[in-house]
């Protein structure tokens, strides 16, 4: 499997209200994935259109201050490293 891009977690857009992160694809829809499944490992975003796919550059910690945006809280604590 190839994928189109690498983007970091900051230059995607997260929608508290859906809990997506989403990105513009090329062909005018955006790729999506969704935190709880970022939090599980998935680091790969898609577009729902055109099925294209970019590799989400993130940590695991990055998740954190984007739960907290969103006025929840991770499935379970984020272990930061030392
Ligand atoms: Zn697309």
């Amino acid at each position: 499997m190839s994928t189109y891009d690498q983007i970091e977690i900051e230059d995607m857009t997260f929608d508290v209200e859906t809990r997506l992160f989403t990105y513009p694809c090329p062909c005018g829809d955006r790729f999506e994935v969704y935190i709880d499944d970022m939090f599980d490992g998935e680091n790969i975003a898609v577009c729902p259109s055109c099925s294209l796919m970019i590799e989400v550059i993130f940590e695991k910690e990055d998740l954190q201050e984007y739960y907290e945006e969103a006025g929840t809280q991770p499935p379970e604590p984020i272990a930061v490293a030392a």
